[in-house]
This record gives C-alpha cells, structure tokens and sequence, in this order.
C-alpha cells in the first residue's frame, strides 16, 4: 500500500492561523460609567457590562501567516488504499515544546 501525502517528513512549511480581534465600545446602558443609579440614589454595578465601562461590540477574524517550521511527524486516516480522508502534520514550533498537529488547510510549502 502507498499513500501520498501533501507533505513529508523534516519539510519546511509555512503555518497560518486564525486570529480574533474584539472591537469594544462604550456601555450604553450605563453611558460608559459601569455603574447605575437607583431611585434611591445608590449606585449599584451595570448589569450590562458589570461595571467594566464598555461592551462588546463584535469580533473581527484575520487569517495570519505564523513563523515557518518544520514537519515532524505525518498523521492520516484512509477509508481504503487509496483514499486519504484526513490528513495531518505534527510540527515542533519554539513556543510550544510538545508541537502543534496542523490540519493540512493550514499549511502552506516553505
Ligand atoms: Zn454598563
């Protein structure tokens, strides 16, 4: 049986990953004081942004290209001798000793 794959052990490629931006605005229930006040007078914290002064106002998703590394080990699974039907590559980065297992869309040849 051979299998061919998209990428070989020791291969120098390109990681990409998504990022999430959180845009943040003002609290409108409290007008941005994180704080609101009752008939009484007392001051009781927002129950809208829990007296952080701001809410979310939604997330912004930006693909990035990561630093380049390298192939250590391939994982697959096949239905049968030919198919691939997933496919992955476990690779050593710096910042994570114990590697990172990148679905093959999220790498890209050096
Ligand atoms: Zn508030």
């Amino acid at each position: 049986m051979i299998l061919t794959t998209e990428f070989d052990c020791n291969d120098k490629v390109w990681s990409i990953y998504q990022s999430i931006k959180h845009n943040w605005g003002p609290c409108t229930f409290c007008g941005g004081e994180g704080k609101v006040t009752g008939k009484n007078g007392s001051k009781l914290i927002c129950p809208s942004c829990y007296g952080t002064n701001r809410i979310l106002l939604g997330n912004e998703y930006h693909w990035k290209v990561g630093d380049p590394t390298t192939i250590q080990e391939i994982h697959i699974k096949y239905s049968n001798e030919r198919d691939i039907s997933e496919e992955a590559y476990l690779c050593f980065d710096s910042i994570v000793s114990s590697g990172v297992l990148y679905p093959i869309d999220m790498l890209w040849p050096y």
